[in-house]
């Protein structure tokens, strides 16, 4: 009898014979070559980044929300009671007046740009000295401090993280001369028990040298005691009545 091979051992022979095949393939091969690429590959092209404007010397780029023209206070109120915000506008900037300022506006991360100066007569020392604040979401202070020549505890002078970080350096410059913040800034996170998902996170140049890097915030920034977070959403910005009449100018915000 003629040996008729059935249907299914033909289809165990073309399965025998491709693999055979194959492995002889990849033997000659001995490494598998990896999908050739191209430049092509490795690019993408959406989204396009929006176009901004930058500012020249310092001003405010095309999509920045403008804290203090050097005209008026009209983006802020007194923290207290919500009443206008009463500090004195002088010649382009706004000096520190009767109880703490915030902003009208809440946010969660964002890029500050703000500007200030220590009183040009020094009086007092250490932190009796040019103080105020700035309270990133009005709970976490980063330190306004006349620093320059001005000895006080590390990590509360210019440019700490109030009681919680010291700058890097000190990078102050005179109390006749102004002063540059840019502040980078990514607010806390919370679960919905209220707990902590993530920590506050600031990054602070002060007249450009860095002073804050990616710093991790502990919490509110207290006078006494230590920092514990309680859930918050957005918040203003807000700046303190230390006592001491600095001056603030050139205020701007761009929320990420
Ligand atoms: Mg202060």
């Amino acid at each position: 009898m003629k040996f008729q091979p059935s249907f299914t051992r033909k289809l165990a022979f073309g399965a025998a014979a491709l693999t055979f095949f194959s492995i002889t393939e990849s033997q000659a091969q001995e490494v598998p070559k990896p999908p050739k690429m191209v430049p092509e590959m490795t690019e993408f092209w959406e989204p396009e980044p929006r176009k901004v404007t930058p500012g020249v010397n310092n001003s405010a780029p095309s999509d920045a929300i403008v804290l203090f023209n050097g005209k008026d206070l009209s983006e802020w109120k007194a923290k207290g009671d919500g009443s206008d915000a009463k500090w004195q506008v002088k010649d382009g900037a706004f000096t520190v007046g009767k109880g703490d300022i915030s902003t009208k506006r809440q946010f969660n991360d964002f890029q500050l740009h703000i500007e200030w100066s220590a009183p040009d007569e020094v009086k007092g020392t250490s932190q009796g000295r040019g103080n105020s604040g700035i309270f990133l979401q009005d709970r976490y202070e980063v330190q306004v401090l006349d620093s320059y020549n001005n000895r006080t505890y590390s990590n509360g002078q210019a440019g700490s993280i109030y009681k919680q970080h010291r700058p890097l350096v000190n990078a102050m410059n005179k109390p006749t001369e102004w002063n540059v913040y840019d502040i980078i800034y990514t607010a806390p996170r919370f679960k919905e028990d209220g707990t902590l998902f993530s920590p506050a996170r600031v990054t602070v140049l002060h007249n450009g040298v860095l002073v804050q890097n990616n710093t991790e915030i502990k919490g509110p920034t207290e006078y006494i005691g230590l920092p514990e977070y309680k859930p918050h959403g957005k918040a203003s910005i807000t700046l303190q009545d230390h006592g001491n009449p600095v001056s603030f100018r050139n205020v701007w915000i761009r929320e990420l």
